[in-house]
């Protein structure tokens, strides 16, 4: 088996997965108990076959990073927005470079939180894209549809427009990961039909290999929207999904463990 090839149940994938907790605007200090729990939770698992990243609140990272460096399991910590430029007179805002100083390896931009509730463009996200991996982060890219432009059947129009829009075109395959999340999926419960997911994952790799070459081969494509331990399995399984971008149930160190489980043989 080569090194960056994950186990998922017997089932070997190209790219070492990924699953990511994104916690939102949710956590206090006393949130770390969980990270406790789950350092813990993963240290029992037997030869996980995944990477696993935590991304908290802002206000929450140096008190996580102080304890993933001590702890046995190598649990990553990411960002949920940086802004573009590496500092200046932007109240409010973190920079990538900050990020990367306060021990994230990873940022996540544009999520259609942050595409609606702060107006965020397609060139907005690229700029962010490339501050984050000349900071030395690897930024976790988000596309997905409205429902409305699923109801359309603009699904993959939408989604490779964002893409051609989002990506930094200059940049390698293992320097970013997208994130294909449905935007009625997120929150919801809802989930896409596994049939559904395959066509725009397949199509996001086509589209990625036609904006980056081969690179485009090499990157993990995650999904995510109302993933859970009970359909983690049935959607990890699915071709070209190389992981999880995981909200509500990333909270919870047992509810995150049992998504983390389908990876763990
Ligand atoms: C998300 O916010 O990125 C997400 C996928 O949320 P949830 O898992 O709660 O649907």
């Amino acid at each position: 088996m080569r090194q960056n090839e994950g186990v998922y149940v017997g089932i070997v994938k190209n790219n070492r997965p990924l699953v990511a907790g994104n916690w939102k605007m949710n956590g206090l200090k006393n949130a770390v108990q969980e990270i406790i729990k789950l350092q813990t939770s993963l240290q029992d698992l037997v030869s996980l076959g995944c990477d696993v990243l935590v991304c908290p609140p802002a206000t929450l990272l140096s008190h996580f990073e102080a304890v993933v460096s001590e702890g046995q399991v190598p649990l990553l910590l990411g960002g949920q927005d940086c802004h573009m430029a590496v500092s200046g007179a932007h109240t409010g805002d973190i920079s990538a470079q900050m990020l990367k100083d306060v021990g994230c390896e990873y940022v996540i931009v544009g999520h259609s939180e942050r595409r609606s509730d702060h107006n965020e463009t397609n060139e907005m996200v690229q700029a962010k894209a490339k501050a984050a991996i000349e900071a030395g982060l690897i930024p976790i890219i988000c596309v997905g549809e409205s429902e409305e432009e699923r109801v359309a059947g603009q699904t993959l129009t939408v989604v490779t427009s964002q893409l051609r829009g989002s990506v930094p075109p200059e940049s390698k395959g293992n320097e970013i990961i997208i994130a294909y999340e449905p935007v009625w999926a997120i929150g919801t419960g809802k989930v896409p039909e596994v049939k559904d997911v395959a066509d725009v994952h397949q199509m996001i790799r086509k589209e990625l290999a036609s904006i980056l070459g081969h690179g485009g081969q090499e990157l993990r494509i995650l999904y995510g929207g109302s993933v859970k331990a009970d359909n983690a399995g049935t959607l990890m399984a699915i071709d070209n999904v190389d992981g999880a971008l995981v909200g509500g149930a990333s909270l919870r160190a047992d509810d995150f463990t049992g998504i983390l489980k389908v990876y763990s043989s």
